[in-house]
């Protein structure tokens, strides 16, 4: 499996067309038909409604379309710094998915979580940084996107850190089995084990994550 399709089919949010891994959709993206053009903003702003706080609008068409926010300078920053860490943990992720498969059998036979749910796992991190790009490279954000993308990076975390929790638990509880028979003093520190395995570092990353992608929604206004 090269580098180029182990992230499996995923496909274009624009046009639908699926496309090779997560390289194979940015190639694509360049010339995307369905991506909009750059001038599209500024050919739909002046056509949108001018709503005065506390007035209802009802039935006006696009209105899904049209809402959401330019980034200014400060949220291109944050969308930036969010981005690099999804980046950098999907790159893991998919560098671990091969020794993921040979273990696989293990893994279903001892009901921990399988290479499949890791699989979809590394979808879920390719879509969240797929997504980050198209924002960078729209400089714009539609209205529920951040909220979506949010809850994405929360199931995330909640997946990856649990099941990495896990693996570290069932280390230290084999370690100190070793330990007993051996009669071997070394200490065995929980909290020494889940650090080898990188679970505080993980935890932290997602939840700078999370912080972004909750600035971004709570800055995410109709486009005035
Ligand atoms: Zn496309």
């Amino acid at each position: 499996m090269t580098e180029n399709n182990i992230d499996g089919p995923m496909e274009c949010e624009d046009c639908g067309k699926v496309c090779n891994g997560i390289q194979g959709i940015r190639g694509h993206r360049r010339a995307c038909p369905g991506r909009k053009p750059a001038a599209f903003n500024q050919v739909r702003e002046p056509l949108e409604p001018v709503v005065e706080p506390g007035t209802r609008v009802v039935g006006v068409p696009n209105q899904q379309i049209t809402l959401g926010s330019r980034l200014d300078a400060e949220g291109v920053n944050v969308v930036l710094r969010v981005h690099e860490p999804v980046r950098a943990r999907r790159e893991q992720l998919r560098d671990s998915l091969p020794i993921r498969r040979l273990s696989d059998p293990i893994a279903r036979a001892n009901q921990w979580p399988t290479y499949e749910d890791w699989y979809g796992l590394s979808r879920d991190v390719a879509r969240l940084e797929l997504a980050c790009e198209r924002i960078l490279q729209q400089a714009r954000v539609s209205r529920d996107e951040p909220w979506g993308l949010h809850q994405l990076a929360i199931t995330i975390r909640n997946r990856w850190v649990s099941w990495r929790r896990e693996e570290a638990y069932r280390t230290w509880k084999q370690r100190a089995s070793q330990r007993e028979r051996d009669e071997e003093l070394t200490g065995n520190d929980l909290e020494d084990v889940l650090t080898d395995f990188g679970v505080p570092e993980l935890e932290h990353d997602w939840n700078r994550v999370i912080r972004g992608l909750r600035w971004v929604t709570a800055h995410t206004r109709p486009t005035r």
